[in-house]
């Protein structure tokens, strides 16, 4: 199964047809010269393929294609390269269900969340097409007689996007749609442990190309590799713009290289969501939401639930519900269609999540239910977990901390200034959401004294964003915004011009000059 599905994706290099290719763009297709990459699949733990990444001097030619490709590409008008995103949407509608099957293949989401995240590029797809014909800057009145100002967005140069494991394909998306109908070029650094996902990505690209032989073959790349292929075009210069998705860790070595040599960096990093569930909320709308946040993706979203600040007046029948709930969760096989709670990405996230069960403990958190491994007996290589709710103080440490794996801590609390507070005292800032029916409520959660989130929603979960808006947090999770509103403008750089059409040469600030 696996190998019929890398032979329909045809991500072989041109020199051998078995050989999975490290660098991908246009009419490159090469093995690459560095360390080999084994790739597993989270499902059974079994190895999938074998990479050889790309080296440090591959890794340069890319920079350098990209680079010449960019001179090409900025001059194309931007709804042609609209039309270009169109083809290209269109070939991720073709190929959805297979697309998907390689993210459950090789992330383990469940078949049906693999499946909203080819529909999220599928989406972006289509935002950026209409973007392509709305790339405006403002016209702004001049101080000065017979003088107009104005603002015009060119092109950037070429971006690096470097991606986590958990969005394989979406966040790439995210990016490069925008960035394309911007006039960018785009090299793409995926998270070694989901490389297939990004090779399949780039051979639609290519495929796309061929319908526009005027567009330069290295509009987009891919290069695989580990971290040391991130931090090397972190470091390099002919990069304005990194966009990094991934760790708080891996966020703050990125900015630290980036900025180094004054470059931009746009980070989406880790975050530590919370809900706040009022004593007038309708409980069974809030246990659906609580639900899908906190056990969605097996808790490895950046917008997983991880903290449920609960009025105490209705904490004990909220947590007993949860409980009955979380017990009944099908846990399994993320082919399966029943299955709602597929396996962790490997066995540093379990060992990880139990880590911090045990320290929750320590703090005097007691577990509620979950938290345990499962063991399949065709798969006593995958990673498969209950689950876990312990209810804790909301001064542990441990709660202040993303662990990536599906913990919800429950936190009690008596007044509504609380829970905003309890609420705000991480160094996260990524989503969060309310459940209430009290309007003074929803209202100040939203206010400027309410979440301190990029994210803060009324009566939803904290995962599942719309690619409409922007997306992105603050504190910790990097200030980064992405996807829909005038995230755009992040890949595009702004000039403000003044244009004087009378005879004379006034200055500004009234200056009289000689
Ligand atoms: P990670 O930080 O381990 O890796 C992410 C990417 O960064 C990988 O491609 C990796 O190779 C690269 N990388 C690592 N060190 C680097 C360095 N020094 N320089 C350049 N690149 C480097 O993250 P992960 O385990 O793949 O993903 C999980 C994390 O990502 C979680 O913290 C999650 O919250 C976060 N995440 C955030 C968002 C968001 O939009 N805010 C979305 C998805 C995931």
């Amino acid at each position: 199964m696996i190998n019929q599905l890398l032979n329909q994706l045809d991500i072989y290099t041109h020199a051998n047809q078995s050989e999975i290719a490290a660098v991908m763009g246009g009419n490159t297709r090469l093995k690459g010269e560095g360390e080999k990459l084994q790739v597993y699949s989270p499902i059974d733990g079994s190895p999938v393929a074998t990479i050889n990444m790309a080296s440090k001097a591959q890794v340069d030619q890319a920079i350098q294609r990209a680079s010449e490709a960019f001179i090409k590409i900025r001059t194309i008008p931007a709804p042609k390269r609209g039309d270009f995103v169109r083809v290209l949407g269109n070939l991720f509608r073709e190929r959805k269900l297979q697309l998907a099957e390689l993210i459950t293949l090789e992330c383990g989401k469940i078949l049906q969340e693999s499946l909203g995240e080819v529909q999220e590029v599928i989406d972006i797809c289509d935002f950026a097409v209409g973007l392509s014909r709305q790339l405006h800057g403002l016209t702004i009145v001049s101080e000065r007689p017979n003088h107009r100002m104005m603002e015009q967005w060119h092109p950037l140069g070429p971006v690096v996007v470097i991606s986590a494991f958990n969005f394989p394909m979406a966040v790439w998306a995210w990016n490069t749609m925008l960035a394309i109908v911007c006039g960018d070029t785009v090299i793409w650094k995926p998270s070694e442990k989901t490389p297939l996902c990004a090779l399949a990505c780039q051979r639609l690209i290519d495929e796309s190309l061929n319908h526009f032989p005027e567009f330069p073959c290295a509009l987009s790349q891919v290069v695989v590799g580990d971290y040391s292929v991130g931090e090397q075009l972190s470091r390099d210069s002919r990069i304005p713009l990194v966009s990094a998705t991934g760790s708080v860790p891996m966020g703050i070595k990125v900015a630290k290289a980036v900025s180094a040599r004054l470059g931009r960096s746009l980070l989406e990093l880790g975050g530590n969501n919370a809900m706040i569930v009022s004593a007038s909320a309708e409980i069974e709308l809030a246990l659906r939401a609580i639900v899908f946040s906190a056990v969605g993706t097996c808790g490895q979203r950046c917008t997983t639930l991880r903290r449920l600040i609960v009025h105490e007046r209705i904490a004990d029948d909220l947590a007993a519900r949860l409980k009955v709930t979380y017990e009944g969760l099908p846990i399994g096989d993320p082919n399966n269609p029943a299955t709602l709670v597929g396996p962790l990405i490997d066995r540093q996230a379990f060992n990880l999540m139990q880590s911090a069960i045990t320290e929750a403990k320590q703090a005097g958190g007691r577990l509620i239910c979950g938290g345990e491994r499962v063991i399949f007996a065709d798969k006593e290589n995958g990673f498969y977990v209950r689950p876990a709710i312990i209810e804790i103080d909301s001064l542990a440490d441990v709660a202040k901390q993303e662990t990536f794996a599906p913990i919800l801590y429950l936190i009690r609390y008596h007044v509504f200034s609380d829970a905003i507070a309890i609420h705000n005292a991480v160094p996260q800032g990524l989503s969060s959401a309310i459940f209430t029916t009290d309007l003074r409520e929803a209202e100040l959660f939203l206010s400027v004294t309410g979440s301190d989130c990029g994210l803060a929603n009324v009566n939803i979960g904290t995962s599942g964003a719309e690619i409409g808006g922007a997306f992105g947090g603050e504190k910790e999770t990097g200030g980064g915004r992405e996807s829909g509103s005038d995230a755009w403008k992040n890949y595009m750089r702004r000039t403000t011009n003044t244009i004087n059409f009378g005879n004379d040469i006034p200055l500004a600030q009234g200056i009289t000059f000689g």
